[in-house]
């Protein structure tokens, strides 16, 4: 049962008037919504906006967003929770950002900096390239040390190194933040469908700009650099952070980071800080910042099966002994019901159902669901029947098969029936599912479905637990305010479909998880020809230094204690 609430507009007018006369619309705007608003039409309405032209959003009226949600609603300490999310909760906004001058000059010699962290081919997925994650994690430690941070270190973990450094000036009245990101990227097949190789970054103009392109452009090295050069410039132009401030620069993040939570414990005093800000994510356009405060959590499985003792020939064999192809194909099929729900007996049974509050500002996003497409470069959308695109990318579970490896799929044809093969299945998880519990549930669901006298085996190849940040938290008000100085915009709150270690940062550390990131959606990361809008970059840099300015304005005593 999923709630509904009948929202009336209250947008400057009567409750229940017209909408676009509550919304001061002009003749061209007309043809929104012709009559007095209903229950519903908030999100009708938005949809309307969005067509009739993006660029007045997310600032409808007086900018605020919260003004497209109807009455009857109860705020939660959501994540979604747009309603309070108001000029008055931010804060004034106004002045340049105090690094834009600093940039100016050093703009070219960043660039510099980061085309040669590019260039190292830091996969950490594949073992050849062991020694390149190491040297990645040997020019973190330099570009750490560069920027001005102390005490840097390549921490190892038995797997591929993180980086540490750290600027304690602060005094112990100042709150301390740890920063995190990754130096470690994914693999690049299929090489051919790069315009460019992965690994000699170039500059070239994109429909936002000139773009850097190159393999961990976006996802993570720029990211991190940004808040690297923020020290810098900070340090330049004021001779100090007005927080104590830590780095953590992992190198396995790619692959599921499977020594992060050890690190994190055995480091736990040398990490201890009171916030933690990732800059790992991405926002929903250019044009309409974001701050994300959520992620899904993940768990990811393998699974083998073994027919006979070795390949049969199909002609002697074939039609009177298992394929493990169509196992493994069956196996798959069946993951799903009809409606795009995951099929597997309980599985849904721990999601926490949304309040009213958070489907309804879910609701005030603006989503174009046709461009949405065009961006995935899908031919068409599917999944979760009755749920929303942005339900099914943020909120809800799902379940999907990351490869399949089964037989010959070489040139011609092999006459025989394979005898092994098999699959990896990842799940996206939402609160309150965890991947202990899924990994229960999937390996009996899927034993069952293998016929007897097939062996098969399933893998457990790491997971993470979903993470929130409660949007109230007075770190939450900086890092908008920061977001919204340099975007001129205050961000919307959204989450985020991708999982990775933060909500493990938040356990272990027991501080709020911050995002600062500036990817948009359609950078292509895990993909060829990853890009990262030089746009973006630039802004991510001046937001560090606004977030940093303003938590050390807040002080420590701002900071803990709440949330
Ligand atoms: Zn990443």
């Amino acid at each position: 049962m999923r709630a509904r609430v009948a929202p009336r507009w209250r947008l400057g007018g009567e409750p229940g008037c017209s909408a676009v006369a509550a919304l001061d619309l002009t003749e061209e705007d007309g043809g929104l919504l012709d009559r007095p608003a209903g229950p519903g039409d908030d999100a009708l309405l938005v949809r309307r906006l969005v067509g009739a032209g993006r660029d007045r959003l997310p600032q409808p009226v007086e900018g605020h967003v919260g003004q497209f949600l109807g009455d009857g609603l109860q705020p939660g300490p959501h994540l979604f929770d747009v309603v309070r999310h108001t000029a008055s909760s931010v804060g004034a906004v106004d002045g340049a950002p105090r690094l834009a001058g600093w940039v100016e000059g050093e703009r070219e010699r960043i660039l510099d900096d980061l085309f040669q962290w590019l260039r190292v081919p830091s996969i950490s997925a594949q073992p050849d390239h062991a020694a390149d994650v190491r040297r990645s994690a040997e020019v973190t430690a330099d570009l750490l040390r560069g920027a001005g941070l102390r005490n840097v270190e390549i921490l190892e973990t038995g797997g591929g190194p993180s980086v540490y450094g750290d600027l304690l000036g602060a005094g112990p009245d100042a709150p301390t933040a740890l920063v995190y990101g990754h130096h470690d990227v994914q693999p690049v097949d299929p090489l051919d469908e790069w315009h460019s190789p992965p690994f000699e970054p170039v500059v070239a103009d994109g429909p936002y700009g000139p773009e850097c392109r190159a393999r961990g452009a976006i996802d993570d090295k720029g990211q991190v650099l940004f808040q690297i050069e923020a020290v810098r410039g900070l340090l330049a132009t004021g001779g100090r952070l007005p927080v104590n401030l830590k780095f953590l620069v992992e190198g396995e993040e790619e692959i599921g980071s499977p020594h992060f939570e050890a690190l994190l414990v055995r480091e736990r005093e040398r990490l201890a800080c009171d916030v933690t800000v990732v800059s790992d994510t991405d926002m929903w356009a250019p044009d309409v910042p974001s701050v994300c405060v959520g992620m899904r959590g993940m768990v990811g499985f393998e699974v083998h099966v073994r027919t006979a003792a070795a390949d049969l020939h199909s002609g002697l064999f074939g039609g009177a002994v298992p394929n493990p192809a169509h196992v493994v194909a069956r196996l798959v099929a069946a993951l799903h019901d009809a409606d795009g729900r995951v099929a597997i007996p309980g599985f849904y049974d721990d999601v926490r159902p949304l309040t009213a509050a958070e489907e309804t500002s879910l609701a005030t996003i603006p989503v174009d669901e046709e461009a949405w497409r065009r961006m995935a470069g899908a031919g068409r959308l599917e999944g979760e029947a009755g749920r929303s695109l942005l339900e099914r990318i943020w909120t809800r579970p799902t379940c999907d098969v990351v490869g399949i490896g089964v037989g010959y799929t070489g040139e011609g044809i092999k006459t025989i029936v394979p005898a092994q093969g098999g699959c990896k299945v990842t799940f996206r998880l939402v609160a309150d599912q965890t991947p202990a519990r899924v990994a229960e549930l999937f390996e009996p669901w899927v034993r069952a479905a293998v016929p007897e006298g097939v062996e098969v085996t399933v893998t457990l190849e790491g997971g993470f637990l979903p993470a929130l940040t409660p949007v109230e938290h007075p770190a939450v008000a900086a890092l908008c305010r920061a977001v919204a100085r340099v975007w001129g915009k205050e961000p919307l709150f959204t989450r985020i479909g991708g999982s990775g270690p933060e909500e493990t940062l938040g356990r272990v550390l027991d501080v709020p998880v911050l995002y600062l990131g500036v990817a948009l959606p359609d950078d292509r990361f895990h993909a060829p020809n990853e890009r990262m809008v030089l746009g973006q970059f630039w802004k991510g840099l001046l937001a560090a230094g606004e977030l940093w300015t303003e938590l050390g304005a807040l002080g420590r005593a701002g900071i803990v204690g709440h949330g």
